[in-house]
């Protein structure tokens, strides 16, 4: 029996369990998978370059003469071989060798290498190439194609994948069925669809032809790339409906509002809405209405009031006598939001709950069991919130702060939370905005609404960027009037990757440094390692303005609201992504006085970081940061595509191909129309069985 697209991958030949459990990783299961499992880059072995034309960080094949062959006994035993080629000389160094190797290196010996050059201490240096010894001078390079490379895991080699694809590649794929017609496409990308057939693309892209445009395929510009690209991305897009569609076939509580507690709410604020909020408010209270779990991204800059829209839909909840809960990411912002919501609802007679992971026991059983029982309508903590153990009377909305996409992880969380066959309305607010394009085709499963305007006389913040190394001492100077002034400051010190004993380590030392060089100032100290209790204390104090600065690790990131403090300087900032000193920013420049951001870094920057202080100081633009993020990151990290395991591709690349996305709602909508029974195979092919997690 011929083979089929649907056969295990164990009837391959040099397939058994051992390797079929390792390809399942990848996800990789059937045949389709294989043939699917594309090439994440190419490397030219086709072109031998000249040693002096080599560039550090590229990869290249060169051939050259052996000059000297020594083992050199430095930080660690390494074999030195001395490369010349009439142009320029290249050492190949090697850390793992035996001695016939060691020996093979003979002077006016010819060496074929491929491998990428680094600076080394002695000019440019190739560690471990792959490379070949000749007596005489050879011809060529290495390959007389492109060499893919695949992506891979552990114990699976790339001459595997080649033995694997090359199977797939033999089998007949001409009734590989073509499910994107020529005329969905725009008229400007037809001709790439035209050029290749989906199977010829394939073939293209795992085995390039000799003498094909090798930049073409290095940038995934060729047709063949181009064509599957728009395919892999018109899938996702359906995915994403998909999740919507399925969602909105399940019930949620109808929230009906009330008008007399919305109306005493907004009256004791002691400020008005902004159109903006006006306009989000009620795009989240027509969804609650419904009795469809709504899931809505609310995207506003730092300061743009997104905690009065989350208080609504709260009270909204309330009104219907149903329980809510609104989640932060720390527990310092989760604080914050207690104390907020409970200053605002205790005029209303509402009590507010509170839960974390480190409240004691005893306060944690009785939250507990009083939203059990029903009796606590309303509770604000962490993410301890939605865990196994605690129950719910029933829960009918979630509000989630500082997040920015939904989590598999949550959703999942989340059942049970309701009684029988009801699902929770989901509200996730945002500082990170998404760029439009990315938007459309990455959120497509949400709404989202965008609370595009700051409250009336905030003033833009300054931000200015200062070698620590010899303006310290300024900077201190600068803090020591401000205080002087009665403004408030936060001294922000540096981001310690993984370890908060650390980090708190780091931001006790500076407030002792500070309380030396400011006897004057009241100084308190904030890190992850106070317990709650202490945490609050301080807050307490920096709120009420008993506190002149506040020395305090990145755990203000998010949310902290003080409105008098107007300086912050933020240390080892070189150190930090852009969103996050965008966030750190956000908690100045609240109130109505000039602010100012100082933005310490240490050399040597390397050229990202250089490009986000520079951002930093030119815009405030929370737009304007998210789109420099995603060019500078990847959209990877911007979507969390980690956190959330929804989101990988095989081809695309968001950044890369951004170009793309404005067309492909427009495709998809018309593949719909002509096609639309070519959807679920098309979901099938590009995300096949990873797509029942992401609906889990
Ligand atoms: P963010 O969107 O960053 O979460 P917050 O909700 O913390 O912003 O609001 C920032 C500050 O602005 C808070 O002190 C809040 O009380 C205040 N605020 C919110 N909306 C308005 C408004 N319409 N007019 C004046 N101040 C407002
Ligand atoms: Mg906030």
């Amino acid at each position: 029996m011929p083979l089929s697209l649907e056969h295990s991958v164990t009837k391959l030949s040099g397939v058994g369990p051992q390797l079929a459990n390792k390809l399942e990783k990848l996800h990789v299961r059937n045949l389709g998978d294989v043939l699917f499992h594309l090439p994440l880059r190419y490397e030219d072995k086709t072109k031998v370059s000249p040693i002096g034309t080599l560039l550090p960080e590229s990869s290249a094949v060169v051939i050259g003469q052996v000059e000297l062959a020594q083992v050199v006994f430095g930080r660690r035993r390494s074999l030195l071989v001395q490369l010349s080629d009439g142009t320029g000389s290249l050492t190949i160094r090697m850390f793992h060798f035996n001695r016939s190797q060691e020996k093979s290196f003979q002077r006016g010996l010819w060496l074929r290498a491929f491998g990428e050059a680094r600076r080394g201490a002695k000019g440019l240096e190739m560690i471990h190439p792959e490379y070949r010894l000749f007596s005489e001078q050879p011809e060529g390079g290495i390959d007389s194609s492109l060499t893919p490379v695949y992506p891979t895991t552990e114990g699976v080699s790339q001459l595997l994948w080649r033995k694997l694809t090359d199977q797939v590649l033999q089998m007949d794929l001409t009734d590989l069925s073509e499910l994107m017609p020529t005329d969905c496409l725009p008229e400007s990308l037809q001709h790439m669809h035209s050029a290749a057939s989906l199977t010829q693309a394939l073939r293209a892209l795992h085995r390039p032809a000799s003498g094909v445009e090798a930049s073409a395929m290095i940038d995934a510009t060729s047709a063949a790339h181009q064509r599957l690209i728009i395919e892999e991305l018109v899938a996702h897009h359906f995915s994403l409906k998909k999740s919507k569609q399925i969602r909105e076939s399940e019930q949620a509580p109808m929230l009906e509002s009330d008008p007399d507690l919305d109306r005493a709410f907004i009256s004791n604020l002691g400020f008005t809405l902004t159109n903006a909020q006006q306009r989000v408010g009620q795009e989240v209270a027509t969804d609650l209405c419904r009795n469809i779990p709504s899931m809505r991204l609310i995207q506003g800059d730092v300061g743009s009031g997104k905690t009065v829209i989350a208080a609504l839909a709260v009270l909204q909840a309330v009104s219907a006598k149903v329980q809510s809960v609104l989640m932060a990411p720390t527990e310092l912002l989760a604080e914050q939001h207690f104390t907020t919501l409970s200053t605002w609802f205790a005029p209303l007679g509402i009590e507010v709950g509170w839960l974390a992971s480190k409240t004691p026991a005893t306060q944690k059983r009785s939250t507990l069991a009083r939203l059990a029982s029903g009796e606590l309508l309303v509770a604000v903590g962490t993410h301890a919130l939605i865990q196994e153990a605690v129950k719910y009377r029933f829960l009918g909305l979630i509000v989630i702060d500082e997040q920015h996409r939904f989590g598999v992880e949550q959703r999942l969380a989340l059942r049970n939370k309701t009684p029988d066959g009801f699902v929770p309305h989901q509200i996730a607010m945002t500082a990170t905005p998404i760029p439009r394009t990315l938007a459309m085709t990455f959120y497509a499963d949400l709404d989202v609404s965008s609370i595009d305007e700051l409250p009336p006389g905030r003033v833009p913040v300054e931000t200015v960027v200062i070698p620590a190394e010899t303006r310290r001492r300024q900077v201190i100077e600068r803090v020591q009037s401000a205080c002087a002034e009665g403004k408030q400051v936060y001294w922000v010190c540096p981001l310690i990757d993984e370890s908060e004993a650390l980090e708190a380590q780091a931001a006790t030392e500076a407030a002792e440094e500070l309380i030396l060089a400011l006897p004057k100032q009241k100084i308190g100290l904030v890190h992850g390692r106070l317990k709650p209790k202490e945490k609050e204390l301080v807050m307490d104090k920096f709120r009420r303005g008993e506190l002149d600065l506040l020395v305090a690790t990145t755990v203000i990131e998010v949310g902290v609201d003080v409105a008098n403090a107007s300086l912050m300087i933020i240390e080892n900032a070189e150190r930090m992504g852009l969103a996050q000193l965008h966030q750190l920013r956000g908690r100045v420049g609240r109130g109505n006085t000039q602010s100012f951001c100082i933005l310490l870094y240490h050399m040597p920057l390397s050229a990202h970081a250089k490009e986000r202080l520079k951002t930093m100081r030119e815009t405030n633009d929370g737009f304007v940061i998210s789109q420099k993020d995603l060019e500078i990151r990847g959209a990877g990290e911007l979507l969390g595509t980690r956190q959330t395991g929804s989101i990988s591709f095989k081809i695309a690349d968001i950044v890369r191909d951004q170009h793309l996305l404005p067309v492909i709602e427009q495709t998809a909508n018309r593949l719909a129309k002509q096609n639309p029974q070519n959807i679920e195979p098309l979901i099938q092919r590009w995300i096949g069985t990873k797509e029942n997690y992401i609906n889990a």
